[in-house]
């Protein structure tokens, strides 16, 4: 698995397989979510694997109502919003995800710093079945 081209497709590949994958720069050390193949920080181009813990907290997040029509099947919209988030992974890193176990209809009972988890969300079926991460409050 070590031999994956540190791009999107394999961070994909790699949440099929329950795991958050990311990059490590050798030179700096470096982390990047989604893994990218230069290091933002030196431009270094040696990096490794490294899993996540899929341990974070909230920083910021909006309530969605208008939603994308992948949303909408699954019974999303104006009256059955959801919350997308920007999250602080314990290891230093943000991402932006889907977060659940929360009431999107009262936001403003939701607390920036809210301990998160990740946890792995299927959408479709059969050969075109996804794996999304999202982070359980
Ligand atoms: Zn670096």
């Amino acid at each position: 698995m070590n031999d994956r081209p540190f791009n999107e497709h394999s961070y994909e590949q790699f949440l099929r397989e329950g795991k958050i994958m990311g990059s490590k720069c050798k030179k700096c050390g470096a982390l990047a979510l989604p893994p990218r193949p230069i290091c933002v920080a030196c431009f270094g181009s040696q990096m490794e694997w490294v899993e996540f813990t899929g341990d974070g907290k909230l920083v910021a997040f909006t309530s969605i109502v208008v939603v994308p029509p992948a949303m909408a099947q699954e019974g999303f919209g104006r009256n059955h919003p959801y919350i997308t988030g920007v999250v602080e992974l314990r290891e230093g890193v943000k991402i932006v995800a889907r977060i659940t176990g929360i009431d999107a209809k009262k936001p403003e009972r939701i607390k920036v710093g809210t301990p998160l988890k990740a946890e792995f969300l299927q959408r479709g079926e059969g050969p075109g079945k996804e794996r999304i991460l999202a982070f359980k409050a």
